[in-house]
């Protein structure tokens, strides 16, 4: 990619349309994200691990009208991240907006009908290594992998913007009042999970000092509780609520925030 790093930035506006690349696309919250940014005529990039299932997401969203291409993308996987960026660069040649929103949860049975309540969520002290690794191998060093590898082509963009997607669990502040007695709000203590969205978020805020004198805003974003895969469908609200405050991060205005961590209804506390 050192490459492209050098490039003339005039001479690289290939496409007229703005162009999303939207990491777990195929389903969740991140196929409502690439659903409702082609809905606004951008190309989306459906970013996705599994050939089958990328392709079939984004076949529904060709057959709604939208703009939409497959990209094979294991956020794990440096050379599958790399080979998506030099077929970007080749065409279309930049990129507006960046959504790391592929994310794994392994902790905890959630519960489901015919579980019990307390089976849910497993105790930091019986988290496995394993459990820990994989899971910031996703969360945390797969996004950062992916923002390093866009980089070059958001620069030819006029005003990129990059939205982590992280969670309301991500909160130091929100597990500090759990902890100190302060909070009557359901918490899940996942030790795994909750410390690589607040390590996300600590990599937004230090991604958006390095840029703050560019025209790239980077923020994160809670997307609010909702139903998907990632927890056995218990969220309150389907995952096209979710998409709407990631859509908004990711058409922010010139004067709009970065280094924030945005929820629903506005700035949350770290
Ligand atoms: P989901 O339906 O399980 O979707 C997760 C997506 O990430 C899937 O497309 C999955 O692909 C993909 N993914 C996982 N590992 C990947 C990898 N190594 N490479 C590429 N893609 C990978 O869950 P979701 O709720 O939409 O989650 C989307 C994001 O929202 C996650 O970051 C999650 O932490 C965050 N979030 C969700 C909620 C909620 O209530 N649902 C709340 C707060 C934050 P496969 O289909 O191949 O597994």
């Amino acid at each position: 990619m050192a490459q492209l790093e050098h490039e003339d930035a005039s001479n690289t506006m290939a496409s007229d349309c703005s162009v999303a690349l939207v990491t777990g696309a195929n389903k969740g919250i991140g196929l409502e994200v690439a659903r409702q940014l082609g809905e606004m005529g951008w190309l989306v990039l459906v970013c996705a691990r599994d050939p089958q299932r990328g392709i079939a997401a984004t076949d529904m969203l060709k057959a709604q009208g939208i703009q939409a291409r497959f990209e094979q993308l294991d956020i794990t996987d440096d050379s599958s991240i790399d080979a998506a960026a030099l077929r970007i660069a080749a065409d279309p040649a930049r990129l507006d907006v960046l959504i790391n929103n592929a994310g794994v949860l392994f902790e905890g049975d959630f519960p489901r009908p015919g579980l019990p309540q307390d089976t849910f969520p497993s105790k930091p002290s019986v988290t496995s290594r394993a459990i820990v690794r994989s899971t910031y191998a996703a969360n945390v060093f797969g996004a950062i992998a992916m923002t390093n590898a866009m980089l070059p082509l958001m620069r030819r963009s006029k005003a990129a913007r990059i939205v982590n997607v992280s969670s309301k669990l991500a909160s130091l502040s929100l597990a500090d009042d759990f902890c100190q007695g302060n909070s009557n709000e359901r918490y899940f203590n996942l030790l795994a999970y909750n410390s690589s969205k607040a390590a996300l978020n600590a990599a937004t805020l230090q991604y958006a000092i390095e840029l703050r004198n560019t025209t790239i805003k980077v923020n994160a974003v809670d997307p609010g509780h909702c139903a998907t895969d990632i927890n056995g469908h218990i969220g309150d609200r389907p995952p096209s609520e979710a998409a709407k405050v990631i859509v908004r991060l990711a058409t922010l205005p010139h004067d709009g925030p970065t280094g924030a961590f945005i929820g629903e209804t506005g700035r949350r506390a770290w």
